[in-house]
């Protein structure tokens, strides 16, 4: 039996993907939306062969209770809607799988959890990269040590912005995204960095450059680059910015080799190079529909069939490392401690 997913916001990646992605799923389906437009809500719902009464407005979404067709929600709203949306769907009894950023904020990132307890529901963050072919490689092959010890990580995520377009707008307004490229974008090399070293950052400096003359940053920055320091003696480099041609890459520079992710995140067509591997510059990696393997994932959540790789903790420590680097621009690139102990619970 497949598990029901309510889909929560109906934008660009629950339109692109993530309905898509439920078709292909091998556990999952799409079994209700929710949404603030009808028209919209109705035209899927059809394509999707789903009942009218399995369309909720924000308004009457707290019916969701009662009920059975749906079994997870996921939230795919602009971010500062996520902790609202998440722990009114725990309260309805439902599990959650929310995207990332997790929320504008550490203290709704910590009620989410606490929600989510309370409940005794299950909390995932949609970290797609934890669920992606190449990504599981590199974990693998650092795992395995097979280039020698990590010393240097370079992440570099971002992609220029439209002020013009409503989902650059809110992700360009400070209160609706949390942090503009770096909470959009520069996550995911926060996030890499950390999972491919299997380690967590002891200190973060960063730097921004922000022109406030450009209308699209008059409540974020654009660029921010940052550096973790590892207590393996690692080191990560990070970019983000709004304003750079849209890349999502990443470099593993280990004693006896390097790895490039390049690019390394995208929805399809990633590509990794080794440097210093024999034989094997260029792995062959099977190429899958990565929100359906993370949907089927959650699925076998519900189900007590799988670990959860991406709970809300993770999504905390993101949350928290980002504030760290924010922290930093504020005080001119002073060093911001980050060693607050944070243990990842399982490794993918
Ligand atoms: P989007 O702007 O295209 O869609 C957001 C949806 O929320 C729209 O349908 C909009 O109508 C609705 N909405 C409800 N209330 C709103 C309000 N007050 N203001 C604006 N919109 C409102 O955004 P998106 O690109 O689909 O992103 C949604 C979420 O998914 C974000 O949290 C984003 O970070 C995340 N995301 C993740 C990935 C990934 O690869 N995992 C990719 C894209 C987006």
């Amino acid at each position: 039996e497949k598990i029901g997913f309510a889909v929560v916001g109906l934008g660009k990646l629950s339109q692109g993907q993530i309905i898509p992605g439920l078709k292909g799923a091998r556990g999952a389906k799409l079994a209700a939306l929710v949404s603030g437009h009808p028209d919209k809500a109705r035209r899927i719902a059809a394509e999707q062969g789903l009942p009218a009464d399995a369309i909720y407005t924000y308004d009457d979404y707290d019916r969701i209770a009662h009920d059975p067709r749906i079994q997870v929600v996921y939230i795919v709203l602009p971010n500062s809607m996520h902790a609202e949306y998440t722990i009114r769907a725990l309260k309805a009894g439902k599990h959650v799988l929310c995207e990332k950023p997790m929320a504008t904020s550490i203290a709704d990132c910590e009620a989410m959890i606490a929600a989510a307890k309370a409940a005794d529901r299950k909390l995932m963050i949609a970290y797609r990269c934890h669920y992606e072919p190449l990504n599981l490689e590199v974990m693998r092959r650092m795992r395995s040590g097979a280039l020698g010890k990590p010393r240097l990580v370079v992440t570099n995520m971002g992609r220029q912005s439209d002020l013009s377009d409503p989902s650059d707008a809110w992700r360009l307004d400070q209160k609706m995204s949390g942090g503009g490229a770096l909470a959009d974008m520069g996550i995911y090399g926060v996030n890499a960095s950390r999972y491919i070293l299997a380690e967590e950052p002891v200190e973060v400096r960063a730097w921004a450059q922000t022109d406030r003359s450009d209308p699209r940053f008059r409540t974020t920055e654009d660029v921010i680059a940052w550096q973790f320091r590892f207590p393996s003696g690692a080191i990560a480099n990070g970019s983000t910015s709004f304003s750079y041609q849209g890349t999502m890459a990443y470099q593993v520079f280990c004693e006896h080799g390097k790895m490039t992710a390049e690019p390394g995140a995208f929805y399809g067509g990633n590509h990794l190079t080794i440097d210093g591997a024999k034989g094997d510059r260029e792995p062959k990696i099977h190429e899958i529909d990565q929100f359906a393997r993370e949907m089927d994932w959650m699925a076998d959540v519900v189900r007590g069939k799988a670990p959860l790789v991406s709970p809300g903790e993770e999504g905390l420590q993101d949350m928290r490392l980002m504030h760290a680097i924010l922290e930093s621009v504020a005080k001119g690139g002073a060093t911001v401690r980050t060693d607050w102990g944070y243990r990842r619970a399982y490794d993918p």
